[in-house]
């Protein structure tokens, strides 16, 4: 949590502001699951669960914490945004569609020839896309080897990178952060997606990465970890992370793969989700009764 100097009585109008960024955040959330199922429904299949799992999360950082202009992708001052998970295009897709970056109605076009939305994310093809990924591991170097530019730069934009709990395993990430903690780099963020599955598996029968925050506070970084299902602990997280001076900083954020739709939240198979044409209305059914509850 933030430390904080606040009075015993909490402000009011503090108190409501921060209810309504809540909400604003949980809508946000909401039509980035929309448009996720939307853009499953044009393959019949992909990546939907993780888009699901971790829409909170980009709510979060795409609807509260980043600096961008959505008519200028290229702005030299823009907070940027790394996928280092390629096969997370669904949910960015559907996040720079809520962002206002790309046209909702473009997402129709998804993985299709001749589409600006490839089905693993490319820089060179999709305004938003900082870097290409698909060869996992690589997120972390590219956004050290950012934040340090943007540092000598003097440019005040932070790096973002979101990285997978499968990415743990790759000694790359951990080079990155060791030479990131080495830099100081305070204006770097990580956000790790414990979903607790990877493509081989549950990721505690591929290889044994707890206890993950104490790895990382090893390697010199402010490490905090928070139900990345919960807005409210997720905006506090990152606040904190903004704040923080001296070391980068990392959420690692436990989500559940399909949140919001209990249909494919109950998948066996999870990692690649095959859905029936006959389950997507069920699916935006479910994801509607639980943004009225
Ligand atoms: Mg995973």
């Amino acid at each position: 949590m933030t430390a904080s100097t606040s009075p015993a009585v909490p402000d009011t109008a503090d108190t409501a502001d921060r209810q309504q960024r809540i909400e604003q955040i949980r809508q946000a959330a909401h039509r980035i699951r929309r448009n996720a199922l939307d853009m499953g429904e044009v393959q019949g299949q992909g990546y939907i669960g993780q888009a699901l799992g971790v829409a909170d999360v980009l709510a979060v950082v795409y609807a509260d914490q980043l600096r961008f202009r959505p008519e200028d992708p290229h702005w030299a001052d823009r907070d940027r945004f790394l996928l280092s998970i390629g096969h997370y295009a669904i949910a960015l897709y559907a996040a720079l569609a809520e962002a206002g970056i790309i046209p909702v109605e473009e997402l129709e076009t998804y993985g299709s020839d001749d589409s600006r939305l490839p089905m693993s994310a490319m820089a060179s093809y999709t305004p938003g896309t900082e870097i290409s990924g698909g060869s996992l591991g690589h997120g972390l170097g590219v956004a050290t080897g950012m934040a340090l530019g943007l540092r000598l730069q003097g440019n005040p934009a932070r790096v973002y990178d979101l990285l997978s709990d499968g990415e743990l395993d790759e000694g790359s990430t951990w080079e990155a952060a060791m030479s990131c903690a080495h830099h100081g780099l305070d204006n770097v963020t990580a956000i790790v997606d414990m979903n607790a599955l990877q493509a081989d598996g549950p990721t505690t029968g591929v290889l044994r990465t707890e206890p993950v925050t104490d790895k990382w506070r090893a390697f010199g970084w402010h490490a905090l970890r928070v139900d990345g299902n919960d807005v409210a602990a997720l905006v506090d997280a990152f606040d904190e992370a903004r704040a923080h001076r001296g070391s980068p900083s990392v959420v690692i954020c436990d989500t559940r793969i399909g949140h919001g739709v209990p249909l494919l939240a109950a998948r066996e198979k999870a990692h690649f989700m095959r859905v029936e044409e006959h389950e997507w209305q069920i699916a935006r059914d479910q994801l509607q009764e639980g943004l009225a509850r």
